[in-house]
């Protein structure tokens, strides 16, 4: 989903990674607090107002990674893995390696980011109320603090998808009716809602109020708010279609084979130009030695191409990514878009039965939902 990112470092085996689009929030709100202090206090020397909106900002990004760390330590508490937390222009996001199973998971995991925050405002005004009187810009930051992770608190609990809100009431739903999909509805739809009266307050910013960064802003949230509900509406709708299919429903037979002597130059040839497949098992028998793709050959250059055997470039068994028959459709899925496969061989007690083609997956995944 994410590229363009800067790694920061691990927490508890999460990476945290910094999307470019956020030094773009960084920079805005850093000028912005800048600009704000120096109208709000002309008697601060301009060095004092730009370190404190400096530490200001760069608490307030630390308080955003606490709130997602909220939800991703209660989530792999809860047996659920998070990759990464990024942080972009509109916030943080916390990759998680899949979906609740049950209501009160998707509960605690959804209430446990606002929760942070809410307990950091707190902390945040209360520190500001024990040091009042001390330094002055010192009280202004604790000030602006509290009152933005409490903005952040309840803006994240309105009940519209993608919000963590939306997911709390999603889980309240399931909870009720039993039906996982109904609280995807209901949560996709509040997504909608929460959207459109957005779109509606950007307007009204920019005609009544005259506001127009601010309201062209809030277009762009609500546009990706609107994006992501239905995005994440649409991927649960396939995901719960998909259940039941597994990768040896998706499996090819027909698996394309090499025999590890041969050179690049005659598998080309022979076997990639003639039959479009950019990929295939090295190897006669049962067990492969390893898969030859395109890409592999690549790495050599092409006046080689007629010396270099097949087996001297393929990806070995100890590196081959391979599913289980048994394997969801949706984990597959998953799999070769997060480690970016473009085909992988399924096994069935150790022998390889077929082949998945990415391309050829989204099409027969197409017809598997169509059928349905
Ligand atoms: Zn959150």
């Amino acid at each position: 989903m994410f590229k363009s990112v800067l790694l920061m470092g691990h927490l508890h085996g999460i990476r945290i990674e910094l999307h470019i689009s956020w030094l773009i929030i960084f920079v805005l709100f850093l000028f912005g607090m800048t600009t704000g202090l120096l109208q709000q206090f002309p008697d601060w020397p301009l060095g004092v107002a730009v370190a404190t909106a400096l530490l200001t900002v760069l608490v307030f990004f630390a308080s955003i990674l606490a709130h997602e760390l909220g939800h991703s330590l209660v989530a792999i508490r809860r047996g659920i893995p998070v990759h990464a937390i990024t942080l972009f222009i509109f916030g943080g996001v916390a990759q998680m390696g899949g979906d609740s199973q049950r209501p009160n998971d998707e509960f605690w995991i959804a209430i446990a980011g606002p929760l942070v925050s809410l307990g950091l405002a707190a902390g945040f005004g209360l520190l500001g109320l024990v040091t009042a009187g001390l330094y002055e810009p010192l009280t202004v930051a604790l000030g602006w603090l509290a009152l933005i992770n409490l903005v952040v608190a309840v803006f994240n609990l309105i009940p519209g998808f993608p919000l963590d809100g939306g997911r709390v009431f999603r889980a309240l739903i399931w909870k009720i009716t039993g039906d996982a999909r109904k609280g995807m509805r209901a949560a996709v739809a509040g997504g909608r809602l929460v959207a459109y009266a957005l779109f509606m307050l950007a307007l009204l910013n920019i005609l009544l109020l005259g506001n127009v960064i601010g309201g062209l802003w809030m277009t762009l949230i609500a546009w990706f708010l609107l994006n992501m509900a239905e995005g994440q509406g649409r991927a649960f709708d396939m995901q719960h279609r998909l259940s039941g299919v597994r990768a040896r429903d998706l499996a090819n037979p027909d698996i394309p084979r090499v025999a590890p002597d041969r050179t690049l130059h005659d598998w080309i040839q022979s076997q990639v130009l003639p039959t479009g497949r950019r990929a295939c098992l090295v190897g006669d028998g049962d067990t492969p030695l390893g898969l030859i793709s395109l890409s592999d050959a690549r790495r050599i250059p092409q006046e080689q191409w007629s010396q270099v055997r097949v087996d001297e470039v393929m990806t070995g068994l100890d590196r081959l990514v391979q599913v289980d028959a048994d394997t969801g459709a949706h984990a597959v899925l998953q799999l070769m878009s997060q480690q970016d496969l473009n085909q992988v061989p399924v096994t069935d007690g150790g022998r390889v039965i077929g082949w998945i083609d990415r391309q050829q997956l989204l099409r027969s995944i197409e017809l598997h939902m169509e059928i349905r």
